[in-house]
This record gives C-alpha cells, structure tokens and sequence, in this order.
C-alpha cells in the first residue's frame, strides 16, 4: 500500500515536473542560447484559437473565455514610450503582441531585444507601412519575408503572427503570411488612437475600447503617447470587468515546427 502510494507521488512528480518543462517561456530557451528549433519544441500548449472574425476562442476547457489580446502596432518608435509599456503590462502581468514594421525594428534593435527579453511577443507588420493588397505578390511577400529575417536574427526567433498594414490584406496576403508559417489577423477592437480626433485623449481611448468589449476581443492600440497615459486605466477597467488578458505565447498558429523553422532561414 505504502509502495503504490509511493509510485503513484513519484508519477505525479515527474508530471508535475514535465509540465513545468513544457511551461517555460520560450524567451527563457533563447536566452540560454539554444537553437530557434529546440525553442520551438518547448512552447506552451496552445490555450486560445483564433476565429475566422479574429477573435480569441479557448481550446477546450483549459483557458478562460472572458480575456483579451492586446495589441500595439507600428513600433518600435521610442524607448520610453516601450520602457512605460513594459512597466504598465508588467504591473498588470499581461503580455502582448507588438507588431512592428521592419524599417523601425531596423532602426531600433535595441528595442526589439528590449521586448523579447521583457516576454512580450513580436509580431510582424511588413517591413514599410505599405497597403500590401495593391502590392504585386513578390514585393508582399518581400514585405513579409525581410521582417521574419530581422526579427530572427534580433530575437533569435521570427514572428508567428502577422497583421497587414492598415488591416489590408485579402485572400492573396493571407495566403502569403501563412506559407511563411504566419497566423494572419487583423482585429476586432479599434481602439481609434489613430484618429486624429482621440489625439492627446487618453480617457476617449479607454472608453472607445469599453465600448466594444467582448469575451476574446482582439484589441488594436498603437505606440502612441495618449496610448501609452491610456494603457494603465484601460488595464485596470478591463480587470474591474472580469477580464483576463491572453499570453499570445499560447495562441495556436496551426503552424508545424518544421514550417516555422522554415521561416527561420
Ligand atoms: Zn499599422
């Protein structure tokens, strides 16, 4: 009886410590120098799918249906406006995605191996702020293509996701992304910092977005100064509500390693 129950704690304790393996952050992996493929291998079991409206759906019973994705575009633009970012989601414990364009990632390394040693997951925004559904398919897939080449070398891993510029894209983009290894999405929330009327209005930020909220909203914001005086309200409001805040290292890209890996060249 004593050696069952024995057998049965041990069990559990290598479970236990698997599971933890299978946890660990990938950001984590890079840091200790090993390969992007070994990295992959590692990631978390995926928690969220994405729906057809670009919506986040919990797979199975695992996650909570009640969270949001939160988005930044456009970057990496300013260091103490990413510095503030950071601090805000850290203070929040909620990741994001940062969708930034290859000519600012180019001018700002620094600042992509600022977020990917903070945790936060890079995204892909095509190299210019280029509306790519009236790009010839070799200069999109250009677009495409350069910024998972930087971004590996800078992060030591390429993005998994890609939202098109202005949220352009259509069935010819999408078909790009993916053949890259790239879960394409635009969003379901705008938060309208880009308009020049929420200029300087953080509180018009905040309210846009709680307007809108539903259970996995994909919530587009930008490095934009009122965003970033809006992100620490706005984070607080969505935690009064319910809202939890989705962890994009858990988001199912239906990507194979070895098409990821692909991307890596
Ligand atoms: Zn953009």
């Amino acid at each position: 009886m004593i050696r069952k129950s024995a057998i049965a704690l041990l069990a559990a304790a290598v479970a236990f410590a698997a599971v933890t393996v299978n946890f660990r952050h990938p950001c984590a992996m890079a840091a200790s120098g090993q390969p992007a493929s070994a990295i992959d291998s590692k990631r978390p079991v995926p928690q969220y799918r994405l729906t057809g409206s670009y919506r986040l759906k919990p797979i199975g019973n695992s996650a909570d249906g009640k969270a949001v994705l939160l988005t930044f575009d456009d970057g990496p633009k300013d260091e103490s406006m990413i510095r503030e970012l950071l601090r805000i989601l850290d203070k929040h414990g909620a990741k994001a995605i940062f969708f930034v364009n290859g000519y600012r990632a180019k001018r700002h390394p620094e600042l992509i191996g600022l977020l990917h040693a903070r945790g936060q997951t890079i995204g892909n925004h095509a190299w210019d702020h280029l509306d790519l559904s009236k790009a010839s398919e070799a200069e999109a897939d250009r677009q495409i293509a350069e910024v998972q080449r930087l971004i590996g070398e800078l992060a030591g891993k390429a993005p998994r996701f890609f939202r098109p510029p202005f949220g352009a894209g259509g069935e010819r983009i999408k078909r790009l992304a993916k053949r890259r290894g790239l879960l394409y999405m635009t969003w379901s929330i705008g938060s309208l910092d880009w308009e020049k009327r929420n200029r300087n209005k953080p509180e018009r930020v905040v309210r846009n977005v709680m307007d809108q909220l539903h259970p996995g909203a994909n919530i587009l914001m930008h490095e934009l100064p009122w965003t970033v005086e809006a992100l620490d309200t706005l984070l607080t409001r969505l935690e009064e509500a319910g809202y939890g805040f989705i962890d994009p290292s858990g988001i199912d890209t239906g990507a194979t390693d070895a098409a990821e890996r692909s991307t890596n060249r």
